[in-house]
């Protein structure tokens, strides 16, 4: 980190040498599993930066934001719209955690067999060890699945801002009259957080603002549909990741910018891998920062990732949301329309992932599927099992890994995809008959 942000942490109420000792770990990781890739574009060097700043520099342009009445929005779930917030010119921030902290704590709190995402998001809030919680002037909670739901209760009594939002569980007439309701009440929640009324003018901007994030995240997908792939799976997760993040604007740009040299890079037919290597799809749980475990276990066993069907991925930014409409009753409506869509597996029944699922593993050539599923975590974990069986009905080699945030397992996982690559590889040579 360039700058010393010690005083800006102490005044967040940070403990520094815990703080210390995560960035440790962090830079470590980093330097380790994304620094040391071959041939990675040069558009890479900017999310680099970000990621050596991740708790500085983007820390300080919120906080003086904040000075000059910008509030920050925390979010733990991709159903919290962010067109509203921007409408509001305040800025919405990812708060899940990727790695485990202050574990003995959170269990104090929480059952031990809570999955590792919501642990972690406690072990950062009692660690105090991060800048973006402690910086929010107003986190959102949502009712998705039963271990947030019900762990936002413990959290209402850590925090004094948390704001939670009632979500539908079934894609019915009724379910979408209940997410309409709640983002109408949350726009009236953002505007008087604010001091903005939010109108039509506004919420087209904001619509607009989150949309060409999308839009350039849609290119970058594109890209990976080549043949050899432009880009490390690692890498473009970490695009994803940065998604919740950085500023819009900046980050919009700066994807744009490395979609025009991987545009080159196809028309040169220059991979990170060679062509022809085996094409994954990862599917299942949200990967959160420094979440790198699996995808870096699939991309040292001889494949390459080309696509996530994830929250920290395809299915957080898929679909855009319309904004044609004048009034806003329509804007909200077309929110609305966007948001439904999302096929998170808390949905019941969840038929449209299956399908989207298969959809993607067609449009990005993937040789087989690898679903990830946090342990304790009953939606996706129950839900892998009709994904395999659709992908593989499909003829789509799918291999299930439940894990969490430990390195523990990481040798048995390793063997595990190493014989699943393998298996693609074997049946790649039999389909080919060369020899
Ligand atoms: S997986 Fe479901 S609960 Fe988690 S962020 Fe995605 S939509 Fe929200
Ligand atoms: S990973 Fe599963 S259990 Fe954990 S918060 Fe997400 S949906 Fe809930």
């Amino acid at each position: 980190m360039s700058n010393d942000y010690t005083q800006m942490w102490k005044e967040l109420g940070l403990d520094l040498t815990a703080h210390d000792a995560l960035l440790q770990v962090l830079g470590k990781g980093y330097q380790d599993i994304f620094l040391s890739q071959s041939d990675r574009p040069t558009g890479m060097d900017y999310f680099n930066f970000v990621m050596s700043e991740v708790h500085g520099l983007r820390i300080k342009e919120l906080v003086d934001g904040k000075k000059e009445g910008h509030k920050i929005v925390g979010s733990y779930c991709v159903f919290v719209p962010e067109e509203i917030v921007r409408a509001a010119d305040a800025t919405l921030v990812g708060l899940c955690a990727g790695a485990d902290f202050a574990t003995e704590e959170v269990e104090k709190v929480l059952p031990r067999n809570t999955c590792a995402l919501i642990k972690s998001a406690f072990g950062f809030k009692l660690g105090k060890v991060c800048p973006y919680l402690e910086s929010t002037d107003m986190i959102v909670g949502e009712n998705t699945c039963d271990g947030k739901k019900k762990s936002y209760e413990v959290l209402d009594t850590l925090v004094p801002n948390l704001y939670v939002m009632d979500l539908p569980q079934m894609k019915s007439t009724e379910g979408r009259a209940v997410l309409r309701a709640e983002y109408d009440k949350f726009k009236k929640a953002i505007e008087d957080l604010t001091g903005v009324t939010i109108d039509a003018p506004r919420l087209k901007k904001g619509i607009e603002i989150v949309n060409n994030k999308r839009k350039a995240v849609h290119r970058l997908s594109e890209l990976r549909k080549a043949d050899p792939v432009p880009i490390s799976g690692l890498d473009a997760l970490l695009i994803n990741q940065v998604f919740f993040y950085d500023d819009p604007t900046r980050f919009t740009d700066s994807v744009n910018k490395i979609c025009d040299e991987l545009e080159v890079r196809v028309r040169e037919g220059k991979g990170v891998r060679p062509k022809g290597s085996p094409r994954m799809l990862l599917s299942g749980c949200p990967m959160a920062v420094p979440n790198w475990k699996l995808p870096w276990v699939i991309e040292t066993s001889g494949a390459v990732i080309v696509g996530e069907e994830s929250c920290v991925g395809e299915r957080g930014t898929r679909n855009l949301t319309d904004d044609s409409a004048a009034t806003m009753d329509e804007l909200m409506e077309a929110i609305v329309d966007r948001y439904f869509k999302i096929d998170c597996a808390v949905f019941t029944p969840n038929a449209d992932r299956l399908e989207h699922v298969k959809e993607m593993s067609a449009a990005y050539k993937a040789d087989g599927v690898i679903h990830y599923g946090l342990q304790f975590c009953q939606p996706y974990q129950i839900e892998s099992l009709p994904v395999e069986k659709a992908l593989e009905n499909s003829g789509v080699p799918t291999l299930r890994v439940d894990t969490d945030y430990s390195m523990e397992d990481v040798e048995q996982i390793k063997t595990r995809v190493e014989a699943f690559v393998e298996r693609i590889k074997m049946s790649a040579c039999s389909a080919c008959r060369c020899s």
